[in-house]
């Protein structure tokens, strides 16, 4: 099908691209990748009378360390899976992630950011952006503000990004080397969405307990699902094979599926606790723990 007819504005400053979005309201999308809204738009399912092309503004492409890692507004998938740091053990969750999100075409274009706007209930980048507890800068009228992923991910497709507004960039915490993490994903073929996924990163403190745990599943509820659960009982023990089992259980009594053509609820369940203990195992291993 062909879109609805819009304005199309192709904006070369972060200021331009604000003053559109501001001038159009509700009116406007901003087009990152355009990997989920083109798509949308031509099955007319998104009719926004005004696309604000964000492609042109060459400072929000770039990758950086600033107190975190930050990935700008245009950093596409390609540039997060080619980094020469993401071989670095302590960021395994994000390797993982940039080699399976859709498939190698498609991460030419989409963004990291674009994927948290877009928030699809399968989405990789925010289940592992909420197992990371990485945080989003919303651009508003009263400036730029720092949003923890659990308040920028409101429901299906819908986020903390308000009417005028645009996210600019996501903040990783940095990992140290007692951190690693992993992403888990089952998927019918190269390039579909997860049937289920789960993400998970863990610190270990200097006892060998562990201090910090984030588990995450894709494809369990509305959008990415933290699973409180599995982290309160990873939180403050050492790797087990107990302990892992504990949290699968937990992670799949919290998923919260739908069943399509991908399986059935009781199949992700299982999916979800067997993903989560996947996870763990290699993240310990990848810690050089046994587990
Ligand atoms: C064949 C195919 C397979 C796919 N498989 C997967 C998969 O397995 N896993 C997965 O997670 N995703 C998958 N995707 C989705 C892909 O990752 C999307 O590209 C991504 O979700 C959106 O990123 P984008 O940069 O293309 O955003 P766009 O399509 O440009 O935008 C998506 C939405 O986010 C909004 N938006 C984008 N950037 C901003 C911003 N900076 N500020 C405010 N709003 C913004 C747009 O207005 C729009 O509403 C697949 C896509 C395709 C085409």
């Amino acid at each position: 099908m062909i879109p609805a007819a819009f304005e199309y504005s192709r904006p070369r400053t972060e200021d331009e691209a604000f003053a559109l979005l501001q001038k159009h309201g509700s009116d406007a999308r901003v087009l990152a990748g355009g990997q989920s809204l083109i798509p949308a738009m031509r099955f007319r399912l998104a009719r926004p009378a005004a696309l604000v092309d964000i492609n042109a503004i060459a400072a929000l492409d770039y990758v950086r360390t600033d107190g975190a890692l930050v990935i700008g507004a245009l950093a596409r998938d390609a540039a997060i899976e080619r980094a020469p740091w993401i071989n670095d053990r302590r960021w395994g969750l994000l390797r993982d992630v940039s080699r399976v999100v859709a498939d190698p075409v498609v991460r030419q274009m989409a963004t990291v950011v674009g994927s948290l706007c877009h928030n699809d209930p399968a989405g990789d980048w925010t289940t592992a952006a909420l197992a990371a507890r990485a945080e989003v800068v919303v651009r508003g009228k009263a400036g730029p503000r720092t949003v923890p992923i659990d308040d920028f991910l409101v429901d299906s497709f819908t986020t903390a990004v308000q009417e005028g507004e645009m996210a600019v960039a996501v903040r990783f915490p940095l990992a140290d080397d007692r951190t690693a993490g992993s992403y888990q994903k089952v998927e019918r073929k190269v390039g579909d969405f997860a049937t289920a996924a789960a993400a998970t990163e863990v610190t270990l403190g200097a006892d060998g307990r562990i201090a910090r745990a984030g588990v995450a599943l894709s494809a369990a509820g509305p959008c990415a699902v933290r699973v409180p659960e599995a982290e309160k009982a990873l939180v403050g023990q050492k790797p087990s094979a107990d302990l892992i089992r504990a949290a699968a259980d937990a992670a799949s009594r919290a998923s919260s599926p739908q069943a399509d053509l991908r399986g059935s609820v009781d199949f992700k369940k299982h999916l979800a606790g067997v993903l989560v203990a996947r996870g763990l195992r290699q993240a310990f291993a990848r810690l050089g723990v046994q587990s």
